[in-house]
């Protein structure tokens, strides 16, 4: 359990989350028909006679949908029904023209599972937290209804009519907005992983309806919540949460009782409203299909599923810790997501051959530069920056030369700034440019000796006792070397000859 809590003027509450999320599923074609699926197309023309809902078409389930759904529920560790069922929820909307969404209530495909986010204290998380999934479903999307074309009607887009969805329900386990936001990120990067469904929340790929209560701390029975629909993106999440706990605390604190409803939220003022009162399962009618036969899974399909499962987040995490040697943090940073582990893994790969040493010895190295040291760069490039020159095979060149002391950790710095600028390679650049530390005992020595012959009193005190003094040699040495010795070397020499 999280420490959040709303202050009341008659005392503290605690909030309850819950959260569906709706995730499109990554295939060319929709659940039901063969049109494509793809963003962004000309309004109407992704539709088929199925998706236009022609009398006497007949759905066909897309085998695609069906495998990702259940290779998303084995990656949340969950019960896979093998056996489940569509039926048809009933309501009258312009943008659904079969008048019923094809869903699945009674017998969802997957069953129980959960997920854990990981602590962070920062974030207000103190300890690690397992989240119940209820259930995930598959069912249609619906159409898109455009009320700015025209000032006096309204046209409909079907394009996204019977686009294959998977419904995630979490159970209400979450005790802060920020565990909520922790929650959809987790939720999302499992999805990319499995590659089940991109992810794109402005796309509209990942959207969810967020369930909210409020009790005063202590009690256990559930207050009535409501539910704010198709909230896309993880900040706004958070902001609703915020807004209508807020909202809920200041009503009941009022003397007023919550009314169970559905409500929107609105992102230029960061507050919910009211939409309509909330339906129950039995306003929508459910009934089987009686278009579509039961689906019924078989070892075979099971099995293929979960052999193409990929190295899930948690594992990962775990691995970089354990076997690459990263700090906690660095290793949840670098496996947040896809992008992220397949830019680290392919750098590591890179710099550890280059380098010639195992990917365990190089590793703390690369994870550093590339959660800090090399966004840093291309950060205060801004715009002269152009990223595809920064390969990892340049990235390693200059990791290399950085591991044999060839340049300092500066000089990495400004020769990859030169790269994402120009494209040229770092070995060139290092050597042209001047930027490579003296690592020549000879050219060290001779600086050191100049210092010391005209620094005759500090040398006195420095034997005398005054440690101190020390860096007040390297840092004359290294005004000498232009800020380009090898700092080991220089205070090697510097030991050596001030006894
Ligand atoms: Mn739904």
């Amino acid at each position: 359990m999280s420490n959040y809590r709303i202050h009341g003027a008659t005392g503290d509450w605690e909030i309850v989350v819950g959260l569906e999320v709706h995730a499109q599923v990554t295939s060319n074609a929709k659940l039901f028909s063969g049109a494509s699926t793809q963003f962004g197309a000309e309004p109407n023309t992704q539709v088929s006679l199925v998706d236009a809902a022609m009398p006497g078409m007949l759905p066909v389930p897309n085998r695609e949908c069906v495998r990702q759904a259940v290779r998303t529920g084995m990656a949340i560790e969950a019960e896979i029904h093998k056996w489940s069922r569509f039926d048809r929820k009933n309501y009258f909307y312009a943008d659904l023209p079969q008048g019923y969404q094809i869903s699945q209530l009674y017998h969802p495909i997957v069953g129980k599972g959960a997920l854990t986010i990981e602590a962070d204290e920062k974030a207000g998380i103190p300890e690690d937290r397992t989240i119940g999934i209820e259930r995930i479903h598959i069912e249609q999307d619906a159409g898109k209804l455009m009320h700015d074309q025209h000032p006096t009607m309204s046209y409909v887009d079907l394009n996204r009519v019977g686009v294959a969805l998977m419904e995630i329900v979490s159970d209400p386990d979450m005790t802060s907005p920020a565990e909520a936001g922790a929650y959809v990120r987790k939720l999302r990067a499992i999805l990319r992983y499995v590659g089940s469904c991109d992810g794109n929340m402005e796309e509209g790929s990942m959207r969810a309806d967020v369930n909210v209560s409020v009790r005063r701390v202590g009690d256990t029975e559930l207050g009535t919540r409501t539910e704010t629909k198709n909230v896309n993106s993880v900040r706004f999440v958070m902001q609703t949460i915020e807004h209508e706990a807020q909202r809920q605390v200041n009503v009941l604190e009022d003397g007023g009782t919550i009314v169970q409803e559905t409500r929107l939220f609105d992102p230029g003022t960061g507050t919910t409203r009211s939409m309509r009162s909330k339906e129950d399962a039995h306003d929508y009618r459910y009934f089987p299909d009686p278009d579509l036969l039961p689906l019924e899974l078989d070892d075979e399909f099971l099995e293929a599923c979960r052999a193409s499962l990929p190295e899930l987040p948690d594992a990962k995490r775990l691995r970089y810790e354990n076997e690459l040697g990263l700090t906690p943090y660095n290793a949840r940073e670098l496996t947040a997501d896809v992008e992220v582990f397949a830019r680290f893994e392919t750098l590591l790969g890179e710099t550890a051959s280059a380098i010639g040493k195992p990917e365990a010895k190089v590793a703390t190295q690369v994870a550093n530069w590339a959660l800090s040291v090399a966004p840093g760069v291309v950060k205060s490039l801004g715009d002269e920056a152009d990223v595809s020159h920064g390969t990892a095979a340049r990235q390693a060149a200059i990791l290399k030369m950085q591991d044999a002391g060839e340049i300092s950790g500066g000089q990495a710095k400004e020769i990859y700034e030169i790269v994402l600028k120009t494209g040229r390679e770092p070995d060139e650049i290092a050597d042209t440019e001047g930027l490579k530390q003296v690592s020549d005992t000879g050219a060290i020595e001779a600086a050191i000796d100049a210092i010391i012959a005209g620094n005759g009193d500090k040398v006195e005190q420095y034997k005398g006792g005054k440690d101190k003094l020390f860096g007040f040699f390297v840092g004359q040495t290294m005004k000498a070397m232009q800020g380009k010795a090898n700092p080991a070397v220089v205070n090697q020499i510097l030991k050596d000859k001030l006894g």
